[in-house]
């Protein structure tokens, strides 16, 4: 019971700082700690949609609300993103420095290894890989209780299974996510499928099947126009087929079933009721598959936006139905942007399509010209941030042919800068206002000497890396603010909320919950630091 013990130090220190006269009832320790990620839910889009909610995300905003909180580092996807959430630390500490990253001492064609695998299992490959938390390399608030006591119990659930894993950690008693063709648990979980997965997964193949008619909110009337983008049109709502298993993670039933997996695991694992807290994460990935589908600011994302308002709503009256003490953080991975068909119809003149001749094979094949050497050179899973060297090219020849890569990307008038992996490594972790960093430190946070690129290319504000948009067209993983704000929302019952306007990072989100708790983080050991939920003279972060 170490944690009643620090908990309770704790809170007599802040009484005898306090000396404010009528104070509000303390809000009680937190037995459930609830984590939501929202994929691909950035600042922006928080701000354009945050006074239409009315369920979950209305009453997120009575507590502490945070507008301009920041995935700090330039790698900004999924993987990365949901590393800092609950770890206290950025990519370049955690070790998720992308989704994909080349390691070319892999026995595999493309050297391409997944975020969230664990590819020394055998059969594992890019395709068909096994999940696990092997990359990650530091704890998370749920590895950190289990550490202290055996009775916290760590539950994640996502559409992404690199939600989910990067979420809960190296210690998961149940985590559950979507494989294509029904919600699934990693192969080493033990124990029997709970009820509610079961349940999920036959309403989720009957839905698959006869896909129910969604009508347009009210609210999103205004925002059905349509857009033409290469062989389609995106903006408005279109029904889903019959069948159609890849309609799902773009409908509303996708984040439905998620959150029903997790109010299911509340009520049945009985959250909160042991002799330690327990953590929920939730990974609701549609909104990320709907960005990238339809782009951000057609009726789409409204009605997206809308549901996820609905299924936060849920999850919060199921929590206070458990009568138990809780508290949640809603957040999101990354932000993102906007199709740039639409961008360039609404003003926006700079905003294009990557230039295809910017694909690593291509620049490649020149270099190989060049230098008489075999393709390829280049390696890299897209056309910007890591790119690889081939461990082929000869010693003495290296430098050279990276000074010449080097120029070659610059030489792009779509690149903005171009680092490389010498320049970072001299560069210390950054500090101070996240929205204030260099570029070069925003690539810092997710640098890793081990894992990452020779080269990493940012490309110019406003250009979509995809020169292909037939499948997807809008996407994220810049370096620029867009990409990088998210909101970042603190849910007490019963605690005074605020709004705070000053930026802080995701890093931040581990230590703030841990001092709610009790629980200690050594110093050095993360790179968030406790950000203070009091509105007034006294603090939740140990003093
Ligand atoms: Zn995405």
């Amino acid at each position: 019971m170490k944690y009643s013990c620090l908990f309770s130090t704790f809170i007599v220190a802040a009484g005898m700082a306090s000396h404010a006269e009528p104070v509000a009832e303390p809000v009680a320790e937190p037995r459930i700690i609830v984590a939501i990620s929202v994929d691909q839910f950035s600042a922006d889009l928080f701000a354009e949609y945050r006074s239409l909610f009315t369920g979950g995300l209305k009453r997120l905003q009575s507590g502490v609300v945070f507008a301009n909180g920041y995935q700090s580092h330039a790698a900004t996807e999924t993987c990365p993103g949901h590393s800092t959430i609950l770890t206290g630390s950025r990519p370049a500490r955690t070790g998720i420095i992308a989704n994909d990253w080349i390691d070319q001492s892999i026995d595999r064609p493309d050297k391409k290894v997944y975020c969230a695998e664990d590819p020394t299992v055998p059969g594992s490959s890019t395709t068909n890989y096994t999940v696990s938390a092997k990359f990650l390399k530091v704890p998370t608030l749920g590895d950190r209780l289990k550490a202290v006591s055996s009775h916290s119990r760590v539950i994640a659930v996502a559409g992404k299974d690199r939600a989910a894993v990067m979420l809960g950690g190296h210690s998961i008693d149940q985590v559950w996510y979507w494989s294509g063709a029904s919600f699934v648990t990693w192969s080493t979980a033990k124990g029997p499928t709970p009820a509610i997965v079961e349940a999920t997964n036959a309403a989720v193949a009957k839905l698959i099947a006869n896909p129910a008619s969604v009508p347009l909110p009210a609210a999103c009337q205004t925002r059905s126009l349509p857009v033409s983008v290469a062989d389609h049109e995106v903006g408005v709502i279109h029904e889903a087929k019959a069948g159609d298993v890849g309609a799902f993670k773009i409908s509303l039933a996708f984040d439905r079933a998620v959150t029903d997996i997790g109010i299911g695991l509340i009520h049945d694992l009985k959250l909160g009721l042991g002799p330690a807290p327990d953590v929920l994460a939730i990974g609701l990935s549609a909104t990320d598959y709907v960005g990238h589908t339809f782009g951000t600011e057609g009726a789409e994302m409204c009605a997206q936006l809308l549901g996820v308002d609905d299924n936060v709503g849920r999850t919060l009256k199921a929590l206070d139905a458990t009568r138990i003490p809780y508290v949640v953080v809603l957040t999101a991975d990354h932000g993102g942007t906007d199709l740039p068909e639409r961008n360039r119809a609404r003003g926006a003149a700079d905003a294009a399509r990557i230039d295809p001749a910017l694909a690593p094979g291509k620049l490649g094949q020149q270099l190989a010209a060049e230098f008489g050497l075999n393709s390829p050179v280049l390696l890299a899973t897209q056309p910007f941030g890591d790119i690889y060297l081939a461990r082929d090219v000869p010693g003495p020849m290296r430098a050279r042919v990276l000074e010449a890569a080097r120029k070659k990307y610059l030489s792009y008038p779509q690149v903005a800068a171009v680092f490389t992996a010498d320049e970072l490594r001299r560069l210390p972790a950054p500090s101070g206002p996240p929205d204030e960093w260099s570029l070069a430190e925003r690539f810092r946070a997710s640098f890793d000497p081990e894992r990452s690129g020779d080269l990493l290319v940012a490309l110019k504000p406003h250009i979509t890396p995809i020169a292909d948009a037939r499948y997807s067209v809008a996407t994220h993983g810049s370096p620029w603010n867009y990409d990088r704000r998210v909101p970042i929302l603190v849910y007490r019952p019963g605690a005074t909320g605020f709004e705070h306007p000053l930026p802080i990072e995701t890093a931040d989100i581990l230590p703030t919950l841990a001092a709610l708790i009790g629980l200690p983080i050594p110093a050095g050991e993360i790179d968030g630091h406790c950000v203070d939920l009091d509105p007034g003279p006294d603090t939740t972060c140990p003093r």
